[in-house]
């Protein structure tokens, strides 16, 4: 896979340098430092102060730089990667992703954050941790407009993009393919394996088979305090893309899930029975 991503980056630089000679060499910038061998190795202290305000500074970083079709190339020339952090709600999934991208940004790298804009919990200029952690991002509701928002130079400056609530992007898999394999990105998505019932959310799990690492989290049950792998709805709404925190979420253990499903069904066949009884006395 890596060979024939080599091979397409070869490719595309050999056009771009065809098409556009007076762009600098590739081996004019410096080489990527090697990476981190554990992803979430270094811890948030690192990071602030390099955080870029998601890619609003990479614009200025652009513009002093000349021969942004260079910095195309040199992208090109390198592997991207994609990791992907999934879990329950309240497990960590976003702090993860932060710490991940600060410290990117804190040796040296260009990052830049996004998040749905279907989630405003914390408002739409930020993503937030349950406990209060914030990094400014891009709040989009496609992808693949990233690339507009951000500009063309500001994109290729990019190293890394962190993608928050990943679940709600229909176009993930495209982005994450193109991101890494074309343009050389450091990817790391931050998203909800399951819903409510289990079943896969989103486009999230699609890109395990692109991914170099995938990183499952876990919560402590709400309920008995052990390691908790789903998330249980504790209202009686059934869209599955229902936005809300501890108000209608709780990470639960199995045994507890199991026990959770068995209450919302009885509680909704007595809200039925109640509903059904009130309309046949109105009927009298
Ligand atoms: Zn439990």
């Amino acid at each position: 896979m890596r060979s024939i991503c080599a091979m397409r980056s070869l490719l595309a630089a050999a056009a771009a340098a065809a098409s556009a000679p007076n762009v600098l060499r590739a081996s004019a910038f410096p080489s990527r430092p090697p990476l981190l061998s554990l992803p979430f190795r270094r811890g948030r202290a690192l990071a602030a102060r390099n955080m870029l305000g998601a890619a609003r500074s990479v614009s200025a970083a652009v513009q002093s730089r000349a021969g942004g079709g260079a910095a195309v190339e040199a992208r090109a020339a390198q592997s991207g990667e994609i990791h992907v952090i999934v879990g329950p709600m309240f497990a960590g999934k976003t702090t993860a992703l932060l710490r991940r991208v600060q410290a990117e940004a804190g040796n040296g790298r260009s990052v830049a954050l996004i998040k749905s804009d279907k989630d405003n919990r914390y408002g739409l200029d930020s993503v937030v941790t349950h406990d209060g952690t914030k990094m400014a991002c891009w709040a989009l509701s496609e992808l693949s407009s990233f690339h507009e928002k951000l500009g063309i130079e500001a994109y290729n400056e990019v190293d890394v993009i962190g993608i928050d609530e990943a679940q709600f992007f229909d176009d993930l898999y495209d982005f994450c393919c193109k991101a890494a394999d074309r343009d050389g990105k450091i990817v790391v998505v931050a998203g909800l394996d399951g819903d409510y019932k289990r079943k896969k959310f989103g486009s999230v799990l699609d890109i395990v088979p692109l991914a170099d690492s995938v990183t499952k989290l876990t919560a402590r049950c709400e309920l008995c305090g052990h390691r908790a792998f789903f998330t249980l709805r504790k209202t009686q709404e059934t869209k599955t893309e229902l936005i809300g925190g501890a108000d209608v979420y709780m990470p639960v253990c199995r045994q507890h899930y199991m026990d959770g499903q068995i209450v919302i069904e009885a509680t909704r066949i007595v809200l039925d029975l109640d509903r059904s009884t009130t309309a046949a006395k109105a009927l009298k």
